[in-house]
């Protein structure tokens, strides 16, 4: 019993006392005033005792009966709290409102341990807000789990400061409680074995704890076990079909790649045959025709030279559609090997746009190029980003009809995050545009949108395709000097042509690129031979993981 509830009583027992004496004096009353003061007095603190007594056991036995009731109340608050309590956060929020009602707890963190191999992992849940700490592999050994596990009772902070057993901690494991806050751990148990550990803040802001807040503390957890176990079910069932639904993902996606591979290789043969049986049989008919005149002795100059050109032009198609063939496998096999060297983009652009000149005076196609000037010089290879700035130009021609307009726009991007400065270069056509859903698509290998059928293998032609190739090699060669390629085109509309924009961004020195390896190279081999033979990238591509 507290002093507060002795000094409690003996105020109750003076003050019955102090009052019954006064009441046998009250005048009138005839039963007690003729006694003397002494048998008053006497009267009153018999009496008064009695009353007290009769009060205090009341009062004790009270006591007693809500002492033996606050576990009772304290697990049904809890279960009533944690009801439909479904996730290992929730709980903790609950545990931790109810440590706060009750004990004037402040905070605790759950310390959900889970066998890691040969060790334990703790993963800290906080009662509020995110956990204070990241995981920890435990080893087995930790004084405090070992301790917890064996005595089966809460240890306070104190406890565990006073005791030599845990100094012996490891410094990494002690760290890491340390930041916890903790002023008691309170192990749980599932089926006999430890599975998490509360661990409870101080009353108040320093406040300890007295055994009486340990024991209701004890309560609230042996009554989370139950829900824990469900919760980490939960979790766990919840982890499993987040998994399966990921796999379940990646094979679809697998299995959508596999169904592409297995178009584009039909594709592949359709457009292959086609893209080469076109200039073999051209060939064929043009030697055939050869073959006839002279039976016929009907040859003149002017016809050998007509078939022969037209045979040169074929030869030239069929030698285009298998370097590409060629380029792509490469391309696909890390195996192009680049020979970089300091580039004008005047020169590069005027390689590539020179070829179709005559075809877009034919086909009255206007080209502007602005933004040409005051571009600094860039490390490339040459012939490769002439191939894929030819096979850009191509498109926008083929895609625009008669009498439209091309723009190409170049300027120099500001260095971002510590890289080199970057041009961008954009070719803007007028044409047949290109359905968003498609912008991905056009940059895989034998992807035309548009059936085969409607194929005219042509390089200038409008609408005239070509295998599907031209696109992922022009990507590919961009990406291999450190830059991106990419479309933007309101849509597809071959009667309003709302045009289609190229963009092209290449930094003026791709990242691998080593200057010192030139000049290592002029040294080595003279200058003439340098210019020849450039520093070449390492064959596996060192942009896909950077
Ligand atoms: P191809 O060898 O058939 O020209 P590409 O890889 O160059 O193949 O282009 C793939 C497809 O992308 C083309 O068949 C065409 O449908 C579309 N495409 C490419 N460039 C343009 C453009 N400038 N405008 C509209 N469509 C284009």
């Amino acid at each position: 019993m507290s002093t507060w509830k002795l000094i409690g009583y003996g105020l109750i027992f003076a003050a019955t006392a102090v009052v019954l004496v006064i009441g046998m004096n009250v005048p009138g009353q005839t039963l007690f005033r003729p006694l003397t003061v002494g048998v008053q007095i006497a009267i009153a603190v018999g009496v008064a005792l009695v009353l007290s007594l009769i009060y205090a056991g009341i009062d004790l036995g009270l006591m007693q009966d809500q002492t033996a009731l606050e576990p009772l109340r304290v697990a049904r608050d809890f279960n009533q709290r944690a009801d439909g309590v479904m996730d290992t956060q929730a709980l903790a929020n609950v545990v931790g409102t109810m440590l706060a009602d009750r004990l004037r707890i402040k905070h605790s963190v759950w310390l959900l341990i889970s066998p890691a191999q040969v060790n334990l992992a703790l993963q800290a849940v906080n009662s509020h807000g995110p956990a204070p700490v990241e995981p920890l592999i435990f080893s087995r050994s930790n004084p405090l789990i070992r301790t917890l596990d064996t005595d089966r009772q809460p240890i306070t902070q104190k406890e565990l400061e006073a005791d030599p057993r845990f100094r012996q901690m490891v410094p990494a494991e002690q760290e890491w409680l340390s930041k916890l806050g903790t002023a008691a751990y309170v192990p749980v148990f599932d089926s006999g074995i430890l599975t998490a550990i509360l661990a409870v803040g101080p009353r108040g802001l320093r406040g300890g704890l007295s055994r009486s807040d340990l024991h209701i503390a004890n309560i609230i957890a042996s009554q989370a076990a139950a829900t824990l176990k469900t919760t980490r079910a939960v979790t766990e069932i919840r982890a499993a079909s987040a998994s399966m639904a990921s796999l379940l993902e990646d094979l679809k996606q697998k299995n959508e790649a596999i169904v592409r591979m297995e178009n584009s290789r039909s594709d592949f043969l359709a457009i292959a045959s086609h893209e080469l049986r076109t200039p073999i049989t051209q060939m064929l008919g043009f030697a055939d025709l050869l073959g006839s005149m002279v039976h016929d002795d009907s040859l003149d100059k002017e016809t050998v030279a007509q078939v022969t050109d037209s045979i040169v032009r074929a030869c030239g198609r069929l030698n285009e559609v298998i370097n590409q063939i060629l380029d792509m496998s490469q391309l696909d096999l890390n195996a192009m090997d680049l020979r970089f060297t300091t580039c004008e983009l005047s020169h590069l652009l005027q390689q590539a746009i020179e070829p179709f000149a005559h075809a877009m005076r034919e086909r009255r196609l206007g080209l502007k190029i602005t933004g040409l000037k005051n571009l600094p010089p860039l490390q490339a290879d040459e012939q490769r980003l002439t191939q894929a700035f030819s096979q850009l130009m191509s498109n926008a021609i083929k895609y625009t009809p008669d009498g439209g307009k091309i723009d190409i726009t170049l300027r120099l991007l500001p260095p971002e995050n510590g890289l080199p400065p970057q041009i961008e270069i954009v070719f803007i056509d007028a044409g047949i545009g290109i359905d968003p859903q498609h912008h991905d698509l056009i940059f895989e290998k034998f992807q035309r949108i548009g059936s085969s059928s409607q194929h005219s293998t042509s390089t200038t032609r409008f609408l005239g395709a070509g295998p599907g190739l031209g696109l992922p090699i022009a990507k590919g060669v961009v990406e291999r000097h450190g830059g991106r390629l990419w479309v933007e085109s309101q849509g597809h509309d071959p009667a309003k042509f709302p045009g289609s924009r190229f963009y092209i961004v290449l930094p003026i020195r791709p990242p691998a690129f080593d200057p010192r390896a030139l000049e290592a190279d002029a040294l080595a081999s003279g200058a003439e031979a340098a210019k020849e033979t450039r520093t070449a990238l390492p064959r596996a591509n060192p942009f896909v993981d950077v």
